[in-house]
């Protein structure tokens, strides 16, 4: 198992899975049961989500497929917004709730 990627959410660290696994690389999302803690814990690379390739061997082939994914990334702006339905903290860049896909407010 190799690390390859830190999301800036579990949503991101989905997609990135699902590049991977589109492309016939074993990956796993890790992380996102912390996520669910911000807000207790402090904010850092400890509750970013984590992408993990199964086949260390790939790890290689995973990042070159990720580089163009990694150039294309939203850049971040604005604030975090907190859902008004169910009280989760989404990244600026959604414009739906990650955790339950309530419209952004205002
Ligand atoms: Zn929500």
């Amino acid at each position: 198992m190799r690390k390859i990627f830190t999301a800036n959410n579990p949503t991101e660290a989905e997609l990135v899975r699902g590049i991977l696994e589109s492309a016939g690389i074993a990956a796993e999302v890790k992380g996102t049961d912390l996520w669910g803690a911000r807000g207790e814990v402090p904010v850092g690379p400890d509750t970013d989500p984590t992408v993990w390739v199964e086949d260390d061997s790939r790890a290689e082939e995973a990042q070159a497929l990720l580089a163009d994914f990694n150039r294309d990334r939203p850049t971040v702006q604005g604030a975090a917004w907190t859902c008004p339905q169910c009280g989760e903290i989404s990244e600026p860049q959604f414009t739906e709730c990650w955790k339950c896909g309530t419209g952004r407010p205002g």
